[in-house]
């Protein structure tokens, strides 16, 4: 008798799980698709004025984060199919009428639907295991019922947003500071991208910015990373242009 694997996300598929999920995802032979490398898509622009909190290196005003829309971009602490650009915005000479794009690609939900960004600082509290356990305790006792919204209205602001706390973790636990380490240097990472399932939902509704109206779309951008969870990218503190650690959670 054979024991089902329970998958309660990507981080517990194997090498065989992940090359069935993307010939299938793939609708065809991989093998009878166009070769030769793919063009990264854009994924997110970030002017260093609109979003001040974000770690620009130095001489650098314009963050472009790419990846390739196949599901090694949810590959637990990265690779290549994720990237950060760095960039002068009055370097950018010429600029494209319209985004190479790759001939077919892994993942439909990893690929979103333009959308301009209104940057809005919020402030938000850290999510419940970025919390020392004796305060998370004390709030624990404080909002036993969850009617308080601790987790929906008070600390991790949900949806696509730049720098801010750690998502919750949902499916699994933390794997604390080690898994966030830098694969060029070990240091450990710092939230920089968070791509969220939903903008709010019904417990955090009370995030709904009051410029969007009641029945707006809570996912804009039609992206879903991680079988609907919350995907993070997390940038380098020792040097934001080394890879970022993904992190889903
Ligand atoms: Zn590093």
């Amino acid at each position: 008798m054979r024991t089902p694997r329970r998958l309660y996300g990507r981080d517990d598929w194997t090498a065989e799980d992940r090359a069935e999920v993307s010939r299938i995802a793939c609708g065809h032979d991989a093998s009878m698709l166009p070769g030769g490398p793919h063009p990264l898509i854009p994924v997110a622009q970030f002017y260093a004025p609109d979003v001040p909190g974000l770690p620009f290196p130095e001489g650098t005003d314009l963050l472009q984060v790419l990846w390739c829309p196949f599901i090694d971009v949810e590959d637990q602490g990265g690779s290549d199919a994720v990237q950060l650009r760095w960039r002068r915005a009055g370097e950018v000479a010429e600029v494209l009428a319209a985004a190479p794009e790759p001939l077919y690609v892994g993942a439909d939900e990893l690929v979103p639907v333009p959308c301009v960004l209104h940057a809005e600082q919020v402030v938000e509290y850290p999510a419940e295991h970025d919390l020392d356990p004796a305060l998370a305790g004390r709030i624990g006792s404080w909002d036993e019922d969850g009617d308080r919204g601790y987790r929906g209205a008070l600390s991790v602001a949900p949806g696509w947003k730049a720098g801010g706390w750690a998502a919750p973790f949902t499916f699994r636990d933390s794997g604390g500071p080690d898994e966030l380490r830098c694969a060029r240097c070990s240091a450990v990472g710092e939230p920089l991208l968070t791509v969220g399932a939903a903008e709010w939902d019904a417990e955090s509704v009370s995030w709904r910015p009051v410029e969007e109206a009641h029945d707006a779309s809570t996912t804009p951008t039609e992206v879903s990373a991680g079988l609907g969870y919350t995907l993070q990218l997390y940038a380098c503190p020792a040097d934001p242009r080394h890879p970022p650690v993904t992190v889903t959670q």
